[in-house]
């Protein structure tokens, strides 16, 4: 079936129409320039600054895949989680379009989206499978069962691991988002010129808990590096500590993805968000899996982070099989991953 989505869920307005698993077009627009004069993302203005292109953005992806309605068979969007106020212009753009078309309409979470990115690459991937969730908002390990049914093994007892990165960017004095631009320095620096906490989870028995991260010490100690540098009036490293920390963000990241897979009998882990382009993480992983014997899967780098190719790919498989949203249908700015058969009826 052709799904017509759209995401808005943060600063990204974007829309995509996917058969089945085939992309057949991919608009994104980004807000990142009006945002980073701030540093970060503010709700009020990426609300405002959806609604002023969405419409835009509609009609581009209809156009750039030749269709009109009549060649589109649902109409879906992100409801969950993001910030609400941008969230509520693409679900109520595409209710309204559902309702004048009369079409299906699909509610879709953000992170069942970022999981689905993995099938565009990957028409094949079929579950069970593990699933590596890395973006600005999440860090999870989700043992995927099928369409709709998951389980969630691991997470962050903090930040998040993009969230992380673009922290340490800002205290480097990099700019917003931070991901891509620590990556960039990182490959010209030695991670090995400092070691930096990799932040394990205590557990009651004295041991560590084998999946859950945590990565707010790892940000307060690069911190006080760059602190240390600046009282002895020193030029800040900032490639190797870039490195070092990419480094260290990679390690505990594949180590607790890998010890999951293991554990659990799964032979496919499939990363996906924001985090799942960066280089060090894709370098640890695919060596590491390698040695276990394991498959991993990432996106394309533009499935990576927000699109609504994934989401359209998600809401495809769901009307599928039958699953529809009711136009009533509101958005949830915390929805968890275990939650997502609550958004469709049938
Ligand atoms: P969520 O999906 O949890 O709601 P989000 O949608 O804001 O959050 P994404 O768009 O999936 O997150 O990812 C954005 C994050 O990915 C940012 O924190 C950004 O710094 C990070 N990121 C992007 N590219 C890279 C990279 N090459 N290396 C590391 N981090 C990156
Ligand atoms: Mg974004
Ligand atoms: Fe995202």
């Amino acid at each position: 079936a052709s799904v017509l989505a759209i995401e808005t869920s943060c600063d990204e307005t974007a829309v995509a129409i996917v058969n089945n698993r085939q992309v057949i077009s991919n608009i994104v627009t980004s807000q990142i320039p009006v945002h980073s004069q701030y540093g970060g993302v503010v709700p009020e203005v990426a609300s405002r600054q959806h609604l002023e292109v969405i419409n835009i953005a509609i009609a581009q992806a209809l156009e750039q895949a030749r269709l009109d309605w009549q060649g589109i068979d649902g109409i879906a969007a992100t409801c969950a989680p993001g910030l609400v106020g941008a969230l509520l212009v693409g679900l109520t753009a595409a209710k309204t379009l559902a309702m004048v078309h009369n079409k299906p309409f699909l509610g879709v979470h953000h992170l069942e989206g970022h999981i689905y990115a993995n099938y565009l690459s990957e028409p094949s991937l079929k579950p069970p499978f593990l699933s590596l969730l890395v973006s600005g908002g999440h860090t999870s390990l989700i043992y995927v069962k099928d369409c709709g049914v998951y389980e969630t093994l691991g997470e962050t007892r903090d930040d998040a691991a993009g969230e992380a990165f673009d922290k340490v960017a800002r205290l480097l004095k990099l700019g917003y988002p931070g991901g891509p631009i620590i990556d960039k320095l990182a490959q010209q620096g030695n991670s090995q010129a400092f070691s930096l906490p990799e932040g394990k989870v205590s557990l009651p028995n004295g041991g560590y808990h084998p999946y859950d991260a945590s990565f707010s010490g790892l940000k307060t100690a690069v911190l006080r590096l760059v602190q240390q540098f600046e009282k002895q009036e020193q030029p800040v490293p900032i490639k190797d500590i870039a490195a070092s920390f990419q480094d260290t963000v990679a390690r505990s990241l594949t180590k607790r993805a890998i010890a999951c897979a293991i554990d659990y009998g799964l032979h496919t882990i499939a990363v996906g968000g924001g985090v799942a382009a960066n280089s060090g993480l894709r370098k640890h992983l695919q060596s590491a899996a390698t040695e276990y014997n394991l498959r991993v899967l990432f996106p394309p780098l533009k499935y990576c982070t927000d699109n609504a190719a994934m989401i359209a790919c998600a809401a495809s498989d769901h009307l599928s099989r039958g699953h529809t949203s009711p136009l009533t249908l509101g958005v949830h700015s915390r929805l968890g991953l275990t939650q997502v058969m609550e958004l469709y009826e049938g």
